[in-house]
């Protein structure tokens, strides 16, 4: 048997708010695979996270093969928008969601980290946000561009700068990537594709720059459409016919090359768990797409204009 093996390894995984997104389904993937669970969570959201874990409404998705439930060791308040305490504005400062927290900067969260426990091993991005995502790029403002950028793209460049000093040789940055990076996807709007797009370009960049410094692997997913919380956010299109993520998926399940196949986050968990582990040890630099091989497609097969010829 060829097993992922990650125990002793450290994971800090930036981006869970529930256990519905990928950052949850990778965090039980690491956890399944031995590793010790770290993870940041959107200052805003802590609360209801953490409550919602203490009351046991997480119990069934933290289930583990084995029968245990996950754990995690620590969570950090994190704001990846922010680096360091002078950044934060200081309406956000005094908005009554941060104002108990404090220390949820990068470089913060990557100091308490470091006072904590010393290294990581894997550090994963599995966080992005753009406040006019509904916009379509035509109307999208500067402001609402450049903050899909700031917290969707360069908050990675920043955690992989910050966290690379404390990562132990040999340690994996991931992150999460999507189709819409390198394809028209209409609907994905207010700067979100180009994010991804930057992301994608980072990450060849950072695999070069982290490989020498710290001799850090750097890899990002290109996952398929889930059912997440920031995947409803996207919404509806203007008449409200048409709901974005579910259209995706439906559109996924007939077009992509693995027909009539849902794509489940442990499946994107799992391919997370192989980049991260020293399987992949000489895997850097690349975009994994786990989604159903749809990135492959050229064409709709499911357009009228080709039926009946593709239609099985
Ligand atoms: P999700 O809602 O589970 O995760 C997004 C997380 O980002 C949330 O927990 C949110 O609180 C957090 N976040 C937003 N702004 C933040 C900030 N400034 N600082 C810290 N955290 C912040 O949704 P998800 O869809 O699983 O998203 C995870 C990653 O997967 C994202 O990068 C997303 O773009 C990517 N992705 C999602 C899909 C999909 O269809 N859901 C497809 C491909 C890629």
């Amino acid at each position: 048997m060829l097993p992922i093996d990650l125990k002793g390894k450290k994971a800090f995984i930036a981006g869970i708010g529930d256990d519905q997104g990928y950052g949850w389904a990778i965090a039980k993937a690491l956890a399944e695979a031995g590793a010790e669970i770290l993870i940041g969570t959107w200052t805003p959201l802590v609360k209801i996270f953490t409550t919602s874990w203490s009351a046991g409404k997480f119990d069934e998705s933290r289930k583990l093969s084995n029968g245990n439930l996950m754990e995690y060791t620590k969570l950090y308040a994190l704001d990846a928008a922010y680096d360091k305490p002078s950044d934060v504005p200081q309406e956000i400062k005094e908005n009554k969601r941060y104002a108990d927290a404090g220390g949820y900067t990068i470089s913060e969260v990557v100091d308490a980290v470091e006072k904590d426990f010393g290294n990581v091993d894997i550090f994963i991005h599995a966080l992005a946000n753009a406040p006019e995502v509904k916009k379509p790029l035509l109307e999208t403002s500067r402001a609402g561009y450049l903050a899909a950028m700031s917290a969707s793209s360069y908050s990675f460049v920043s955690l992989v700068a910050q966290f690379g000093r404390i990562m132990n040789a040999g340690g994996a940055a991931l992150s999460l990537t999507y189709l819409a990076s390198e394809r028209v996807i209409p609907g994905y709007g207010g700067g979100m594709s180009s994010a991804k797009a930057a992301l994608e370009s980072d990450t060849r960049t950072l695999a070069w720059e982290a490989g020498r410094k710290w001799n850090l692997r750097v890899n990002v997913i290109s996952a398929g459409p889930l059912r997440s919380r920031a995947a409803r956010a996207i919404g509806s299109d203007a008449n409200k016919s048409v709901n974005f993520i579910d259209t995706m998926i439906d559109y996924s399940k007939v077009n992509a090359p693995l027909k009539e196949k849902d794509l489940e986050a442990e499946e994107v968990g799992y391919s997370a768990a192989f980049l991260c582990s020293p399987l992949a040890s000489a895997i850097s630099g690349v975009t994994l797409y786990v989604d159903n091989g749809l990135h492959a497609m050229g064409l709709a097969v499911d357009s009228q204009a080709f039926a009946p010829a593709f239609s099985g």
